[in-house]
């Protein structure tokens, strides 16, 4: 998409409507409550919209809807190529829409328009497309049996699955859920975060008009502790796939297993390295890497690379020039398409992100760049990229995920520490090395305990690799990729006597 001037987005922003309703058996409807609540644009802390608040009976009605979508096979038993052809509609509608996702994600998210317009909003297009493409190629297969039986491995879908969404990436992570659910023919039951629900709510809409049958698509916005825990607990639910923190993400596990055992697939939280080798001699290009990796969506983000580890023979230098390229990482309205750092989710957030710099410069951290919220005038939540210098692998923001724009910088004097400090954590997601020799590249890139390790470049790969992560910040579960539609469907073995 092409990004076009700030007026222009602005003036745009005064035109969305918006669908407030929750999407539960082919309608949008008020909550059973009847109770609302209001979502706020994090870059002016003005209210936007008020939106339906559903209850844990509007879990059960949409389970219900749900299942009997399942079971009558409206979906699940649609012929694949006809599926397909609805979920590639589906990403060309948000494609012919995707302005307007666009503006709409920024007012309500605070992320730039410069990423919701080029990344976030084509990207879920391309996801909807790309599992869409994929699932009528899809082959089970036969084992070479005795002779006397024939074996057949097929996958058949789960059935009513839920997904509860972060705000960090709301309609991305939709999409990365959705997609894959749908393709292999499960019903679904969505919940939004509440402080981001507006694109997933337009997306039920868009569902709907690409040709998605009543019940098999169901969105309810709503409290995380009444509509995730309602799903958590269900006693029905097959699955529930989960993006966001740590914490919730294990309270899901013990809903699972005091109910049904559903299978639980968590996406939780991050604290990534980002190692620089003495060996690399473009270090504007790992500078430039290094910060797009760090400061990208304001840090919020379970991949961001809040970690440099520098060998101490060029950390001078290094930091100089990651000084540098931040300078250019502009702060400010998320509808300026000049800007790279919108505003964070909310003030309560904010104010975290800036006790965690409080704490860093407290623990001894040497404050080198930002540090500090600005634009308070705008009534929006916006905090400097900020960078600590003369960070230990004990302090504070070492360890904990800030969420935040903050980069704390280490330094080593050998591979061993590198790779020890870098796996001294909880976490486990994303890990970045920056090397120009081939044999350090694959050696510590095997020794990084991470879901994806990104070499000479910061990346989460892309629709066709897993993503995911190790020990904490995962559990079992993969979005993008082939790995994402096998983990909703169940293995079965047909054994058959000839
Ligand atoms: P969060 O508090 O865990 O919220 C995530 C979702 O869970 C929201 O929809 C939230 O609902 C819901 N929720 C809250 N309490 C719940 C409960 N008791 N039972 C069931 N659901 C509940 O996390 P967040 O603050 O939104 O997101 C930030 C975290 O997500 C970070 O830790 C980040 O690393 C992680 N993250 C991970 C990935 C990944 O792919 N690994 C991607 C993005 C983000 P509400 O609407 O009430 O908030
Ligand atoms: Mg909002």
């Amino acid at each position: 998409m092409e990004l076009k001037t700030h007026d222009y987005y602005k003036d745009h922003s005064k035109k969305l409507k918006f669908n407030t309703k929750a999407l539960i058996d082919g309608k949008f409807v008020e909550s059973s409550s009847g109770k609302k609540f209001i979502t706020v644009n994090p870059a002016t802390g003005e209210p936007i919209t008020e939106i339906t608040s559903c209850t844990r009976d509007d879990v059960y009605t949409a389970e219900k809807a749900a299942r009997k979508a399942f079971d009558d096979g409206r979906w699940a038993k649609m012929s694949p190529a006809d599926r397909k052809d609805i979920l590639i509609r589906l990403g060309d509608l948000i494609d012919q829409n995707g302005e307007e996702l666009a503006v709409m994600e920024t007012i309500d998210s605070g992320k730039p328009i410069y990423d919701n317009a080029q990344g976030d909003i084509p990207d879920t297009a391309m996801t909807f497309r790309w599992h869409a493409e994929a699932l009528d190629k899809l082959e089970d297969s036969m084992t070479s049996g005795d002779g006397e039986h024939v074996s057949m491995i097929v996958r058949e879908p789960l059935g009513v699955v839920g997904a509860i969404l972060p705000w960090n990436f709301p309609i991305q992570m939709a999409a990365w859920k959705l997609a894959p659910i749908l393709a292999s023919g499960n019903s679904a039951i969505v919940k939004p975060a509440k402080l981001t629900s507006l694109t997933t709510l337009r997306l039920g809409e868009l569902a709907m008009e690409a040709g998605i049958p009543d019940g098999v698509l169901n969105i309810l916005p709503g409290s995380g502790s009444e509509i995730g825990n309602a799903l958590g607990l269900h006693p029905e639910l097959e699955a529930l796939a989960f993006t966001g923190s740590t914490e919730v993400g294990k309270q899901l596990l013990e809903c699972a297993g005091k109910t049904n055992a559903k299978r639980v697939l968590l996406e939780m939280g991050g604290k990534n390295p980002c190692i620089i080798m003495p060996d690399v001699k473009d270090l504007d290009h790992a500078a430039e890497e290094a910060v797009n990796a760090v400061f990208w969506n304001m840090g919020e983000n379970c991949t961001s690379n809040s970690r440099l580890i520098v060998h101490e023979s060029i950390k001078d230098a290094f930091l100089e020039k990651v000084i540098e390229k931040a300078r250019e990482w502009e702060t400010g309205d998320p509808l300026d398409p000049a800007n790279r750092l919108g505003a964070l989710i909310e003030k309560s957030h904010m104010e975290t992100v800036l006790k965690y710099i409080e704490t860093g410069k407290a623990e001894g951290g040497k404050l080198v760049y930002g540090g500090s919220r600005i634009l308070e005038e705008s009534g929006g939540n916006f905090v400097e990229p900020t960078i600590f210098d003369g960070v230990t692998p004990d302090m504070t923001i070492a360890r904990e995920e800030i969420f935040g724009p903050v980069l704390a910088v280490m330094t080593f004097k050998a591979e061993e520490e590198a790779l020890r400090i870098a796996n001294d954590t909880q976490y486990g997601l994303q890990a970045s090395l920056f090397t120009d020799d081939l044999s350090t590249a694959h050696r510590m890139s095997r020794a990084l305990r991470a879901g994806t390790v990104s070499v000479n470049c910061y990346a989460e790969g892309d629709i066709g690799t897993p993503f995911g992560g190790f020990k904490q910040s995962g559990f079992f579960s993969r979005d993008n990729s082939l790995w994402a539609n096998r983990q909703y469907t169940e293995l079965k073995t047909i054994w058959m006597q000839i």
